[in-house]
Formats: C-alpha cells, structure tokens, sequence
C-alpha cells in the first residue's frame, strides 16, 4: 500500500518509515508530497492527536495515511510530560530543554523512583473515511544522565525494560542501555512505536476487508 508517513517530526518519520518498509509498504513523507501542513493538536488523548493529524493530512493528500502520536509518562509526575511531551518546556520540538526540564523536575528522585513509560497511538486513515488506531507501550526507567546518541526527543534519558534481539524476540536490558544507545533494529522490537505498529500490521487484513 502506498502510505502517508504524517509527521513534520524527522526522528519520527524515520522510524516510521523504516517499520513501514519493512512491513511492505511504499512510503511517501509529507515533504516527498510537498503538504506543508502543521494541525493544532487540540486533544487530551495520544488517540485523540494521533486521529487529528491522520484526518488532516489524508484529506490534504488523498492518500491513506498513518500518523502516530507519542510520548513520555513517569509515574512520579503524574504521567507528564504525556501528551504534551513535544513542548513540554514550552517550545515545540525543542528535544535539549525538554531534556533539560525533565533532568530538572527529576533531580531529587532516587534509581527506585524514576519508572516511564512510552506510549505511542498510532491511526490509519484512509480516503474513504474508515480509521483503526491501535496502542503501543514500553515500560522502563529515566536515566540518571543522559546516554547515547542515536535516536531523537527524549531517547538519551529513556531506559528500556528489555532490547531486541537480531534473531527477533527480547531479552531484559541488562546493561541499562538508553534507547538512544540502541540500534535501530534493538529499538524497533521494543519501542512503543513497534509495538503499535506490530498491532496496526496484524490488523490491517481484516480492516481492509471490512
Ligand atoms: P508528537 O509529535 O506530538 O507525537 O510528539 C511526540 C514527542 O514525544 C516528541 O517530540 C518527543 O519529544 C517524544 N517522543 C515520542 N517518541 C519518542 C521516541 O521514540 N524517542 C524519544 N522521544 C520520543
């Protein structure tokens, strides 16, 4: 299927479109379709954003488009930054102050008291009006220090309960690996984004028959 990858976020569409390829699907990013659209992400919800932006730049490219929205939730702020983890310092986009934040509002919690989680909604929607979102989650920790620079956002903070394998599969993430001292493929198996991209491939047989 050729897919709208809707983000204006460039670590984003390049994990989306990674996974995309690799599930078979031609890719196209809103600069390929020269869409220069920004939609206000009014929603409380990831579902609720995720549908927003899907809606937008599908109807804005006619082509069925998957656009995901994401975000860090610890439990000892209440699940912040949560869905407003892209401007969680006030600037939207700007990865350094929300890391800079996030270390700041952190700063007095010990090794047993910094459990997140990542959560990612992604929605399918296609011209014709039908949608599916589907959900994704990977639980782990926030670093004491940043570590790594692969990745983007929050990934030099973020500690992964377990990585992927190159076999498949997972296994604990014993050496406490950040995600962004993971390989894309280490990433990709665990991260909340594949997993609901997992979730949107082995639903979309059935939805497109419906
Ligand atoms: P959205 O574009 O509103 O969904 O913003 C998601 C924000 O959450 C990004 O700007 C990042 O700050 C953060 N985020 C989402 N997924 C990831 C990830 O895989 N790694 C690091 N940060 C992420």
């Amino acid at each position: 299927m050729i897919v709208c990858a809707a983000t204006n976020n460039a670590g984003k569409l390049k994990e989306l479109r990674r996974i995309l390829t690799r599930c078979g699907h031609e890719v196209r990013s809103l600069r390929e379709l020269g869409v220069t659209l920004d939609p206000d992400e009014t929603g409380t919800t990831f579902e609720e954003n995720a549908r927003i932006k899907a809606q937008a730049f599908c109807a804005a490219t006619g082509l069925a488009t998957v656009a995901d929205d994401s975000g860090l939730c610890v439990e000892a702020l209440h699940g912040e930054p949560g869905v407003y983890s892209a401007r969680y310092a006030g600037c939207h986009g700007d990865d350094e102050a929300n890391n800079r934040k996030l270390m700041d509002r952190m700063a007095d919690l010990p090794e047993g008291s910094r459990a997140a989680r990542f959560v990612s909604a992604v929605c399918l929607m296609l011209p014709d009006g039908r949608c599916l979102t589907v959900h994704g989650e990977c639980p782990g920790r926030i670093a004491l220090t940043p570590a790594g620079s692969n990745g983007f956002g929050y990934d030099p903070l973020f500690i992964p309960d377990r990585v992927g394998l190159p076999q498949g599969g997972t296994r604990p993430n014993t050496e406490g690996r950040t995600y962004a001292e993971l390989a894309d493929a280490e990433k990709d198996a665990i991260s909340h984004r594949g997993r609901a991209m997992e979730r949107l491939e082995a639903a979309l047989p059935d939805f497109l028959q419906s």
